[in-house]
């Protein structure tokens, strides 16, 4: 085994005795009263983590820095290319505001438990407005700026905010993309609307705001008194993040509080290796789960300064402005998707540009959200002076399953592989019966519970969907829903989801959402979507559709059509750009489609006939259609 004996040590203990491991942790964060059981099942017969622990996360990333004489320290830059604004807040500003956003918040009657929808652009307001929600213990949703009104709409419903937290507009390059057109639409479409939205204004283009519905974001602020900390239990809920599940309704992943906080503050320093006063950097959006645990949360808690980046990898305003900000932030710890690295790739293949930066700073390079092929892997390793840490995790586990751990002195890489489960994780790799596979062997990884603490411990509104989709697959073990294998080592490999999930861009988009959407266009008898190998963005939706009988389209004009629609239904990063019509879908005897099968020959890869297929000489169509 080359795995280092730090990590070796700490695993074991961890997977030992969970209970003194976790307890251990907490001990490393303040508690306004600490945790009066450190493992105890909910009346839903759920294992929770630090029960009868209060605490408040506005506090943890905020006030308690201040009050250890810190106040003068950088929390937040927030640096816009796109706007050419590059601005710092200290956490005794970050504290004004946010305690003043809460003021703001309270006085439109959010309370404790309450929900709060925030669909905002990569702006300080949106992390403030998060903090003010966990000052509250209000719920916050965010929802992601690129999703398109029926999105918003179906995450309002779901979560009934009573207030929607809002900006005028993103910028994405030089396009303005005004927000408001989508939010009336949202609000028109959706049967819960919130009463009040509180717009920040925004100079490339201000909302007309309509009043008394609407407040304007800066007079609101202006006007309210800040407001202290709510104490809350560890168990109660920080925040509901959507994301996409196998069907075309999006599951409302809950994330606790105070084991949130114990696992992010953990992960800074087991596997990110950054320590108070240190710059990290998550290139990421806030509207994902990325955003949410190492731009917002986890940077905050450790006392670290983060970085808010509205910009691209590249044309904001070129291939090397990864480099200037580590460069200009001193960024310690950067953390990126490999398909921003393609990107930057594709325009400086040399990476000639980063000869005019000193990137000195920068200690750890972390890459997830999709898998990191092989050859940016290369690129990577040969242009940066540093090594290259593939990590795996999701929206659920709200912070990294498998990682090697920069913090505990790494163990030997394996390019390809996303090293050893974090401390904490206790993985297995089980075939379709449930049974351990042999190392090399793939099957579906699974996780044996507890699950450590931030992991989610229900869906929004809906526990069973949270038994159903994670844990009714393989008796008393959580489901990933990514298939996988370990080697001899025990090092892990990610081969990719086994459910209808695609990974577009290191953006995560169901299948069958995007199909509900295509089968509503009238020429359409049925279809089936499946992500198809690319280049640059990991995968792309590939659309295959069976016309109505007697219907006659021509397949452009159809492509159009459906392309249009499901920018207008999900939102332009979607990407989808290929449509195909055949003669019909590979189904089994009973009906289900083949997507995997459907992939396979998109792909060009090896393929098998499943015994199950209703009629082989489909697979010639298909060959034949794509
Ligand atoms: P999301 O919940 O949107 O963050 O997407 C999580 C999914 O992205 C995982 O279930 C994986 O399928 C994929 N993923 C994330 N990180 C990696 C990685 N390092 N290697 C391979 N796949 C990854």
């Amino acid at each position: 085994m080359t795995s280092s004996l730090a990590w070796r040590r700490e695993y074991d203990a961890a997977i030992r005795d969970p209970q003194a491991f976790w307890q251990k942790q907490a001990n490393n964060l303040p508690w306004l009263r600490p945790p009066k059981h450190i493992l105890k099942h909910d009346a839903n017969g759920t294992p929770r983590w630090f029960a009868g622990g209060l605490t408040n996360t506005s506090w943890l990333a905020i006030d308690r820095h201040c009050d250890d004489g810190r106040g003068a320290d950088t929390a937040l830059v927030y640096d816009s290319p796109v706007t050419g604004v590059v601005e710092s807040l200290n956490f005794d500003e970050l504290k004004a505001q946010v305690s003043r956003a809460a003021g703001m918040l309270q006085g439109l009657s959010v309370g404790q438990g309450d929900r709060v929808v925030i669909y905002m652009p990569m702006i300080l307001e949106t992390i403030v407005s998060m903090l003010a929600c966990a000052r509250l213990g209000a719920i916050h949703s965010v929802v992601f700026g690129g999703f398109a009104a029926p999105e918003l709409a179906a995450r309002i419903d779901d979560a009934t905010p009573k207030v929607l937290l809002a900006a005028s507009c993103g910028i994405e390059f030089d396009n303005v993309i005004p927000y408001m057109p989508m939010i009336e639409e949202a609000l028109a479409l959706a049967r819960f609307p919130p009463e009040c939205c509180v717009i920040k204004q925004r100079e490339a283009c201000l909302a007309t705001l309509v009043r008394p519905r609407d407040l304007d974001w800066d007079e609101a602020m202006a006007a309210a008194p800040c407001v202290g900390f709510t104490p809350v239990d560890a168990t109660d809920p920080l925040y509901i993040l959507y994301t996409s599940g196998t069907t075309g309704r999006p599951k409302g992943v809950l994330r606790d509080t105070g084991g949130h906080a114990v696992a992010l503050n953990y992960s800074m320093s087991a596997v990110y290796d950054t320590h108070p006063g240190e710059v990290f950097w998550a290139a990421s959006d806030v509207g994902w789960v990325v955003g949410h645990s190492y731009i917002a949360y986890a940077p905050l808690i450790r006392g670290c300064t983060s970085i808010l980046y509205e910009g691209k990898p590249v044309r904001t305003p070129d291939a090397g402005a990864f480099w200037r900000v580590i460069e200009d932030h001193r960024v310690k710890t950067f953390f990126a998707a490999p398909t921003a690295f393609r990107a930057v790739r594709k325009e400086d293949p040399e990476a000639s540009l980063l000869a005019r930066y000193d990137i000195a700073s920068l200690a750890h390079l972390f890459v997830a959200g999709e898998r990191l092929d092989p050859s940016t892997f290369h690129w990577l390793s040969e242009h940066l002076p540093v090594s290259v840490i593939d990590h795996w995790w999701q929206t659920e586990s709200g912070w990294p399953i498998c990682a090697n751990p920069a913090g505990l002195g790494l163990v030997d890489a394996k390019p390809g592989s996303v090293s050893l489960p974090v401390p904490g994780f206790d993985l297995r790799v089980v075939d379709d019966e449930g049974v351990e596979c042999e190392p090399g062997t793939t099957g579906n990884i699974v996780l044996q519970p507890p699950l450590p603490p931030g992991n989610l411990y229900s869906v929004w509104g809906d526990h069973s969907r949270y038994l159903q989709a994670y844990w009714s697959s393989f008796e008393g073990l959580y489901l990933t829903g990514d298939g996988g294998f370990r080697d001899e080592d025990g090092y892990v490999y990610i081969m990719g989801r086994t459910d209808d999930v695609m990974n577009v861009a290191g953006h995560r988009l169901s299948s069958g959402e995007m199909e509900e959407v295509i089968a509503a266009h009238p020429a359409v008898a049925e279809c089936a979507v499946v992500g198809r190998r690319d280049e640059t963005r990991g995968q792309v939706p590939l659309a295959v559709i069976v016309l109505k009988d007697g219907i006659n389209i021509d397949a452009e004009t159809l492509a159009g059509e459906v392309i249009v629609s499901v920018r207008a239904s999900i939102g332009a990063f979607a990407y989808l750009r290929e449509v195909k019509i055949v003669p019909r879908l590979p189904k089994t005897r009973s009906g289900k489609v083949l997507r995997h099968l459907l992939r396979k020959i998109a792909d060009g890869d090896d393929w098998q006939l499943p015994a199950t297929i209703e009629d082989a000489r489909v697979v010639d169509e298909l060959l034949a259609a794509l």
